[in-house]
């Protein structure tokens, strides 16, 4: 006899009631207990004027309860409130998001056959989903990238548990170290020092592009993929084609005290209350949440019938053989039910062990340097004015400070002092470096604040960063062209 669960339910938007319905029903047909707390988040909310999406009673639920099964939430594209989904994520700092990818026979596609199974592990809180943008000036956009070594630590060392919760043998990390050398290079750092830490798994770093490549020519090379959250977001979708598109592919939010079990697909608002959706995606999503629960016998009970009513009996939603002799949402979910107690030869059981959650001591999340000093600032300047005369004007400025303009550089590229004769376009958003006249002396708060206070009275300034200088090292990225 299981024991009650209770479990906070979000239906979500567009098709989201009727994949979660599906899942609900068929989790009830196995017998486990589960209390639903039905939530409300998304787009409902944002229409009575919650600018988060996420009400105070959602939050207070999934807080009690630890989980949550959650349906796809609309995000307006573009403008208008943030995604409810990251907003959820985050709170609840389930910073490892879990996208098993993994063919099902019957379900034909170019790849059938291949033996497509690996599991994208995607960092969940961090990089350009911090969501931190500015407009520079009305023309220029910028979004930070935020990467932390904690966040690195964290989100590879689940990969690498998770790998030995499924007896997989490759651990793959996929960046863009070659043009990001901070953000993802610190993902790469990291992973090259943590694996070391695992010499039973083999562990290879991967650029994420030629990842995307190898991923449609050779997809049964991968086993586990560790990656950025962007680059995961890409993959996991290019995955999911792989093998039947969006609608198989599950996810799992998972953190030290969370877990949030959603598909990878969104609310595909062409499609609502059509009943003619796919609804596995959320169903394995209950699968890895019924697991995560340990309703291990009942995880495999859905599994096996799905895989059954796919393989051996051929039904199908729309998406996998168009509308001529597919089946309904609804008729898809009785047939998973009714296919109860039957088992596929070919679908080989995995043995899912809980995962061993990594523990990060305090005394780890933060780097320790030995020394540190700032050599110079980058002050970012809007402008329409010539650029060289500006590029005079800057250096006659600093003159008067114990800094001197380096360089100026616009979109990356160093422009003025333009000793490589080119000539990129130019927006009105400028770079402009200045570093220490004296290299021995270091950059203080006052020559910055002396600095930016003879600038401002000619031009417009947005930000500055600092050019730090750790344990010796230059912290900070060369603009294109610059020595
Ligand atoms: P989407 O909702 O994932 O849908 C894209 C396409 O994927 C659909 O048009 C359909 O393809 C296919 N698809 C998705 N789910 C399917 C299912 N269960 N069964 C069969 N086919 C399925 O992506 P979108 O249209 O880009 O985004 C719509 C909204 O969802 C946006 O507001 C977005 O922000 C949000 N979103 C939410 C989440 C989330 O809640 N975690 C994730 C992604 C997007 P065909 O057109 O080829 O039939």
């Amino acid at each position: 006899m299981s024991k009650s669960h209770t479990i906070s339910l979000i239906q979500g938007d567009g098709i989201g009631p009727e994949v979660t319905n599906a899942t609900r029903q068929i989790i009830e047909a196995t017998g486990v207990k589960i209390n639903w707390e039905i939530c409300e988040a998304g787009a409902q909310v944002f229409k009575k004027g919650l600018a988060t999406g996420v009400p105070k009673e959602t939050i207070d639920s999934i807080t009690r309860n630890k989980i949550a099964l959650k349906g796809p939430l609309e995000t307006p594209v573009g403008h208008g409130e943030k995604s409810a989904n990251v907003t959820l994520r985050k709170m609840f700092e389930t910073y490892g998001n879990i996208r098993p990818i993994r063919e099902f026979p019957g379900v034909a596609t170019p790849f059938s056959g291949r033996n497509v199974d690996f599991v994208i592990v995607r960092e969940n809180v961090e990089d350009l989903y911090a969501g931190i943008e500015h407009m520079q000036t009305p023309s220029v956009a910028q979004c930070l990238k935020l990467i932390s070594r904690p966040g690195c630590e964290k989100i590879i060392r689940l990969a690498f548990e998770f790998a030995h919760s499924e007896g997989r043998k490759l651990v793959h990390c996929a960046t863009k170290a070659n043009i990001m050398k901070a953000t993802e290079g610190m993902m790469k750092r990291t992973f090259e020092e943590i694996a070391k830490e695992y010499p039973e798994i083999e562990a290879q770093h991967i650029i994420v592009d030629n990842c995307a490549h190898q991923l449609v020519k050779m997809p049964e090379i991968f086993d586990v993929i560790v990656t950025t959250n962007m680059n995961g977001d890409i993959l996991s979708d290019l995955g999911s084609a792989l093998i039947g598109g969006l609608g198989f592919a599950p996810g799992a939010n998972i953190g030290d005290n969370f877990a949030i079990f959603e598909a990878v697909h969104g609310s595909a608002p062409k499609y609502a209350g059509q009943n003619k959706i796919n609804p596995t995606a959320v169903l394995l999503s209950g699968v890895m949440m019924l697991r995560h629960i340990g309703e291990f016998e009942a995880a495999d009970l859905i599994e096996q019938a799905l895989v059954v009513t796919l393989g051996i009996d051929k039904t199908y939603t729309r998406d996998v053989i168009g509308d001529a002799g597919s089946v309904s949402t609804t008729t898809f979910t009785k047939a998973i039910i009714d296919n109860f107690g039957r088992t596929h030869p070919e679908w080989k059981h995995r043995e899912y062990k809980p995962i061993d959650m990594p523990k990060i001591k305090d005394n780890q999340k933060a780097i320790e340097i030995k020394s540190r000093s700032v050599g110079g600032i980058d002050l970012f300047i809007e402008t329409h004015n010539d650029l060289e005369e500006m590029g005079k004007r800057l250096t006659d400025l600093a003159s008067a400070t114990n800094m001197k303009l380096k360089l100026i550089s616009n979109r990356g590229v160093k422009v003025y002092p333009n000793d490589h004769g080119t000539k990129p376009d130019l927006t009105d958003c400028f770079r402009c470096r200045f570093i220490a006249t004296d290299s021995n002396r270091e950059v203080t708060d006052d020559d910055i604040m002396q600095l930016v206070s003879l600038v401002k009275k000619d031009y417009r300034w947005m930000h500055i960063e600092k050019l730090n200088i750790f344990d010796g090292v230059a912290a900070y990225s060369k603009a294109h062209g610059e020595d």
